[in-house]
């Protein structure tokens, strides 16, 4: 287990940015994802912890041990990233046992600890198949037991369920979260799907922009998104632009919305943006009075089986409501409806 601090990382590549002014702790045992757009930045910061790459600026260190300039191979650091594929010509057993072989592991060890890693992964008694004989699915797993062979003290992983079908990497993402937790093992995954992200990280690092935009917990970062930028890219946002009223919440399209959480240092009248996430948002029948409810027009249901969601036109975006089936609102396309806001679900972002 090792904890890794991130000291004022910056990473050019000539005249393009790829990451900058990076401070990040990351603790024991924890599971922390790099989640962001495509471009972000995540690989680059992913690399240079695996020290594949030298930050422009900024320190690396492990264990109160700076390693910014320690070569790769010294590290001691668990990886499974897309450009170390499996060795083709080998067999399941020898890619996992080739670290062992080059340190000298004498061959009963290392054919024990192939097995043990196989039972860990789940791929028990396959030591012999040659890697072209295995499922995507399996290669991952093959590739996940290879990169722990040598008890890493830290893993590293660069999107290790990307080439999976969408059923097989939800299975995967639970399966690696279980296994990461029974190794306790400080885990550093990049992904750019935020389901899996929510799925197994006690931490995700929302990046945007070359920038760390938000440290937090899934959970954290759902329900108090930093900005607009994370608010859109972590879940479905109802994002409606509104004014400051002070005191008591804001003002759109000229009613009063009602704000149990008021951010301070926002003076009244300042222009803001006003986030509500579906699950938390009614729809109502226009005759229906209470606070904190807009009209609007009825866009489009979708009515997915378990939940229901309802796409609403109101003060000039496009909402969307999900509610369980049992709670579906009595509302049709075309008609008119009041969106409910509850005060205690609304969050204030700067505009
Ligand atoms: P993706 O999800 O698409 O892999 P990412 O968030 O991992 O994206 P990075 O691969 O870290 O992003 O790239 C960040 C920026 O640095 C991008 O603008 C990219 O084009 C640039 N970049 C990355 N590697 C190099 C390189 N070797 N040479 C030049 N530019 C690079």
């Amino acid at each position: 287990m090792a904890d890794v601090h991130l000291k004022g990382i910056r990473k050019e590549y000539g005249s393009v940015l790829a990451v900058t002014d990076v401070d990040l702790k990351i603790p024991a045992g924890k599971l922390v994802c790099f989640l962001g757009p495509s471009g972000c930045g995540k690989t680059t910061l992913l690399r240079i912890i695996a020290g594949l790459e030298s930050p422009t600026k900024g320190r690396l260190i492990v264990d109160g041990q700076d390693i910014t300039d320690l070569p790769t191979h010294r590290r001691n650091f668990g990886m499974v990233f897309q450009s170390l594929a499996l060795f083709g010509h080998l067999t399941v057993g020898e890619n996992i046992a080739y670290a062992l072989r080059v340190r000298g592991v004498d061959p009963a060890a290392r054919r024990r600890r192939v097995e043990e890693l196989l039972e860990l992964v789940q791929l028990p008694g396959i030591a012999d198949r040659h890697v072209a004989q295995l499922s995507g699915g399996q290669r991952q797993r093959v590739a996940i037991a290879r990169a722990l062979a040598m008890e890493p003290k830290l893993f590293l992983m660069d999107e290790p369920l990307s080439a999976l079908d969408a059923k097989l990497r939800e299975a995967m993402q639970i399966e690696l979260r279980v296994l990461q937790q029974r190794l306790d093992i400080t885990t550093v995954m990049v992904t750019h799907d935020q389901r899996e992200a929510m799925t197994m990280a006690d931490q995700i690092v929302v990046m945007g922009d070359s920038r760390v935009q938000q440290v937090g917990s899934p959970t954290e970062i759902y329900r108090n998104p930093a900005n607009r930028f994370v608010a859109d890219f972590i879940g479905t946002s109802n994002l409606l632009p509104a004014t400051m009223k002070s005191g008591t919440g804001v003002v759109v399209d000229g009613r009063p919305v009602r704000v149990s959480d008021l951010p301070v240092g926002l003076g009244d009248g300042a222009a803001v943006t006003l986030l509500v996430r579906p699950e938390e948002m009614r729809i109502l029948p226009p005759d229906s009075e209470g606070e904190n409810r807009l009209p609007g027009t009825v866009a489009f249901i979708r009515d997915v089986g378990a939940t229901v969601e309802t796409y609403v036109d109101c003060a000039g975006v496009r909402l969307v409501a999900i509610a369980m089936r049992r709670d579906r609102p009595e509302v049709e396309p075309g008609e008119r409806a009041l969106v409910e806001l509850p005060p205690g679900a609304c969050r204030i972002l700067a505009a």
